[in-house]
């Protein structure tokens, strides 16, 4: 038996995971679920997958939760979330919050050496260089990405040599607005921003598929996961979404992974890897409806999201933290209708021109610089 923690249990990665782990409850168990305010959602978690540790955003629910659960450990706040990513008795963590706030407990699992199953792009971004030295440190410890791009990528290396890779190409839906003008996205709802053609997510992620910001966040993932240079990163749009992404070899060969857009795919090869298992959970491409498989260049006069990104991770150091919280507390604001949506990029190219650089080794200044970038946005965009 494999004993996983969820955080993030309550979200779209999280809830895919235990459908996963519902399927094969003869190889895995949940040892612990975090939420965060959806209570209801983590009750019926509970009473559905019985996990020994449970976490939830606040103390008022987490007093309820001991009361109605008193035989389980509860935990809360950002501290409980760190205390669930090092739970001794786990085999597997997988890291499904949205948001910068995942990197401690991601931390405290390397640091248990436990395998990180990384849904959570974000960590890998805000504190890629610092994660990297820590799994030096632990050397058990190992992470298998979830994001369908990296886990694309992970798959289509294996085999291989990290030596042999000329180029990683990561594929992009092109979002909700795939094809409009800088004209057309002036008054964008946040009901539009919303709705994605292919995938069904988060609201953070999904902002960030219709910037392209999610790519940008990809681009920088996946050279802190797979170390290969920025130059030898190239995005496509794919707006199919089938290949998940491809890896270019030195002989030019390229090897794609291809699949239904489901992510419950990527989260089950990440508890089973190096093994492939079937599941009743997950669906069969059937190729002979595929009518078209197109690629084509982003549009980077509108969509500026992956020449940002592109920027703060070749400047490196502290800049891709800003650019990650930048647009965060963006996308946030948006969200409650506080900015207009051609503002997120407005606000991540300010913050990122208004910071000075740090050297991004260690996590105190991690934190400081994401601190300080979100004071920065509210301060500056976030007043009515
Ligand atoms: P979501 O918004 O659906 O879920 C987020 C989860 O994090 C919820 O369980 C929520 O309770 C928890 N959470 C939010 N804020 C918290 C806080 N302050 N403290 C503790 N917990 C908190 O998001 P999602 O779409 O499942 O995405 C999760 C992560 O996975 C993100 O980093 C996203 O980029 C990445 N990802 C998602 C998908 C997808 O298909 N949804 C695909 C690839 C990568
Ligand atoms: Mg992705």
């Amino acid at each position: 038996m494999k004993k996983i923690t969820i955080l993030g249990s309550t979200g779209s990665i999280g809830t895919n995971a235990l459908k996963v782990i519902g399927a094969k409850q003869e190889e895995f168990q949940v040892l612990g679920i975090s939420g965060y305010s959806n209570f209801e959602l983590l009750k019926e978690q509970i009473e559905k997958f019985d996990p020994k540790y449970i976490c939830i955003g606040s103390k008022d629910k987490a007093d309820i939760l001991k009361n109605l659960y008193p035989e389980k450990v509860v935990y809360f706040g950002d501290d409980g979330l760190k205390t669930m990513g090092g739970l001794e008795e786990a085999d597997i963590v997988l890291t499904a919050i949205s948001g910068a706030i995942g990197i401690e407990a991601t931390v405290e699992a390397i640091k248990k050496e436990k395998r990180v199953a990384l849904a959570n792009k974000e960590t890998m971004v805000a504190a890629g260089e610092y994660i990297n030295n820590l799994l030096k440190k632990y050397p058990k410890a190992e992470i298998i990405p979830v994001d369908s791009e990296h886990s694309a990528l992970f798959q289509s290396i294996q085999g291989s040599n990290y030596k042999e890779i000329k180029t990683l190409i990561i594929t992009a839906s092109g979002g909700t607005f795939r094809g409009k003008t800088l004209e057309d996205l002036k008054e964008v709802t946040v009901e539009q921003a919303l709705k994605h053609p292919n995938w069904s997510m988060g609201r953070k992620i999904t902002i960030d598929s219709s910037t392209l910001i999610n790519k940008g966040l990809e681009v920088i993932e996946a050279h802190m996961l797979f170390g290969i240079d920025y130059d030898n990163i190239e995005v496509l749009v794919h707006p199919q979404s089938i290949v998940h992404s491809m890896v270019e070899f030195v002989d030019n060969s390229i090897i794609a992974q291809i699949g239904v857009p489901d992510m419950k795919l990527p989260i089950q090869y990440a508890f089973t890897y190096p093994n492939r298992e079937g599941s009743c959970e997950l669906e069969r491409l059937n190729l002979k409806k595929l009518k078209e498989l197109s690629f084509d260049q982003i549009n980077n006069n509108v969509f500026k999201g992956v020449e940002l990104a592109f920027y703060a991770g070749k400047t490196g150091k502290t800049m891709p933290c800003v650019f990650n919280s930048a647009n965060e507390v963006a996308v946030e604001l948006f969200l409650k209708g506080k900015i207009k949506f051609l503002q997120i990029y407005e606000i991540i190219k300010k913050a990122m021109e208004q910071h000075s650089i740090e050297e991004a080794d260690n996590l105190e200044t991690i934190k400081k610089v994401d601190k300080e970038t979100r004071k920065w946005v509210y301060d500056n965009y976030g007043e009515d």
